[in-house]
């Protein structure tokens, strides 16, 4: 056993979640969620092998849908504000939680402790706002053109939400999605990215204690495992009325296809391309931090992490010398050790298209100020850490056009006014998140304005990751046009139905058509 899972408390947070083995393969609390092929987890923290996991095989799934569509007949008919309180208890379990799954996020993916714990909190976050959202699933009412006639609209819970999710967020995506489906009256069936199977898993016996303790049928939330297939049983199936898919844009694209010929809806949060725009008006120690956290923070493998700095002429220099200062003293190693600022890579794949982008940026004439590379020998045993790098580029290279999960920074020069900036942080087929970092207030409400950011999260003086759940969440164009969590957001999970009711004795057409008999 790794002296990781030892040290940092691994077995004692599994065991708290309710997965019972740690790396005997045997027993690692899935037995109820398939009876397909096993796929391993291994942490990219310390290459340990965690746990294995059963796949959901056809027939599984077929069982499933089963226990979903039951369920759904119980919750739809529970008030909104019923199944708010069962939101609020969800809610404290995650807060009695907190650390065991923070860590398990950590340890199975590879984003520090205190990420994992941001996420956990992002869930308890989320459960607080559905909760009060139980009490306001507004429709409106309007005035009818006919006399004694009243108009109004209403939402109902749509069925089954399929969702997918990605292997960056194993947990929060989750939540963002079931807490409003859940009080919007939906029941869930979830498949979480095969990289993080796991954290699937406790998520899973969460809730279903809750559902036990409130005489619920666990079949509100239904775990399915395994890679693309199983996710296309959902995808496929019109069944699932909604499917919200959460990962690369490749994905997305054919998610939204598959989806779109049964006429199902689909919610598609996919990959960003975001960019920092500085400006001669910025401030330049909030400038460093920000980007600096953007673009290594979860080891450049959030969907938000900056790809990009696009940095005014005048201050290119003074920016990109404090930026690799700011590099080199960047602590990388085990994520469970708070004094490391960057955590591993996924997995081995991560890291050869890590390096390959680093080939690509120079062989399109880009030059690495900050070069990088593969870190090898003692705590590196995984084979998945990797050094951020720096690299100067120009915004048309192929390899900038593209998103690269990974940490390199990609320095881009512009001259005059700031609307060349923002030509530059449009220029690309991602619109996920973009800020800039000026203090001139022309420059930033231009940002902001309909000719500004394309983007679907335009931030100023803040970097481009981290969002709050209270706003919608989600991007434009190749991003996928999804809007998830806090608003509005809520709208998607249920079907809009107009009503109007006549408390006449007469019969009038809408338009005033006559028809008379
Ligand atoms: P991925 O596209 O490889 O996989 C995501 C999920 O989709 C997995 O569960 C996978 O099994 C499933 N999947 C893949 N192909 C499928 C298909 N044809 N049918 C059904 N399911 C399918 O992504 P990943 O590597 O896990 O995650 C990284 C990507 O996710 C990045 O591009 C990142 O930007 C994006 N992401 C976006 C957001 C957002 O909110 N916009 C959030 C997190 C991650």
């Amino acid at each position: 056993m790794s002296h990781i899972v030892t040290e940092f408390g691994i077995q004692d947070a599994l065991q708290q979640l309710g997965i019972k083995a740690l790396n005997d393969g045997t027993s690692t609390g899935s037995e109820n969620f398939g009876s397909g092929d096993i796929i391993a987890s291994y942490s990219p923290v310390d290459g340990a092998l965690i746990g294995k996991v059963k796949t959901t095989t056809k027939a599984d799934y077929g069982k499933v849908m089963v226990q979903a569509t039951d369920a759904f007949k119980t919750w739809r008919t529970t008030p909104a504000p019923q199944r708010g309180e069962i939101v609020r208890q969800f809610g404290e379990k995650l807060r009695e939680l907190k650390e065991p799954l923070g860590k398990l996020v950590s340890y199975e993916m590879g984003k520090s402790y205190q990420e994992g714990l941001g996420e956990v909190q992002e869930m308890i976050d989320i459960c607080d706002f559905a909760v009060g959202l139980s009490r306001q699933l507004h429709g409106l009412t309007m005035h009818s053109e006919r006399p004694g006639h009243r108009m109004y609209e209403q939402y109902h819970p749509l069925g089954v939400v399929g969702i997918i999710s990605a292997f960056n967020f194993p947990v929060a995506v989750w939540a963002w999605n079931t807490a409003l489906a859940w009080i919007c009256g939906d029941v869930c069936i979830w498949k979480p990215s095969e990289k993080v199977p796991l954290c699937g898993i406790a998520c899973q016996h969460i809730a279903a204690q809750v559902f036990k303790a409130n005489n619920l049928p666990e079949g509100i939330s239904c775990l399915i495992n395994g890679d693309y297939k199983v996710g296309e049983f959902m995808t496929q199936d019109p069944r699932v009325p909604l499917i919200s898919a959460t990962g690369s844009v490749r994905m997305g694209k054919i998610v939204a296809q598959v989806v779109a010929s049964r006429l199902g809806k689909s919610l598609l949060e996919l990959g960003g391309n975001n960019a920092i725009i500085v400006t001669p008006d910025a401030d330049i120690k909030m400038t460093i931090i920000g980007a600096v956290f953007g673009a290594v923070g979860t080891a450049g493998q959030r969907c938000t992490s900056t790809r990009r700095l696009i940095i005014h002429e005048s201050i290119y220099d003074t920016v990109k010398e404090a930026l690799v200062r700011a590099y080199n003293q960047l602590k990388i190693g085990n994520p469970l050790d708070e004094n490391n600022h960057v955590g591993p890579l996924i997995d081995t794949d991560a890291v050869a298209l890590y390096e390959n982008a680093l080939r690509k940026v120079q062989e399109e004439g880009g030059t690495l100020l900050v070069e990088g590379g593969v870190l090898k020998g003692e705590g590196y045993e995984s084979g998945c850490y990797v050094k951020p790098a720096i690299a100067e580029a120009r915004n048309n290279f192929k390899i900038v056009q593209h998103e690269t999960f990974a940490p390199v920074l990609y320095l881009l020069k512009y001259s005059g006014d700031v609307t060349n900036a923002i030509a530059l942080q449009n220029g690309v087929d991602q619109g996920l998140s973009s800020a800039i970092m000026t203090n001139n207030l022309r420059e930033a409400e231009t940002f902001l304005s309909c000719v500004g950011s394309d983007c679907g999260i335009a931030n100023v003086n803040i970097g481009t990751s981290g969002a709050e759940i209270g706003g919608a969440f989600g991007g434009e164009k190749e991003t996928g046009g999804g809007r998830e969590s806090g608003s509005d957001a809520w709208k998607i999970y249920m079907r809009r139905q107009t009503n109007t009711i006549n408390y006449t004795t007469e019969l009038p057409l809408a338009q005033g058509i006559k028809f008379d008999l």
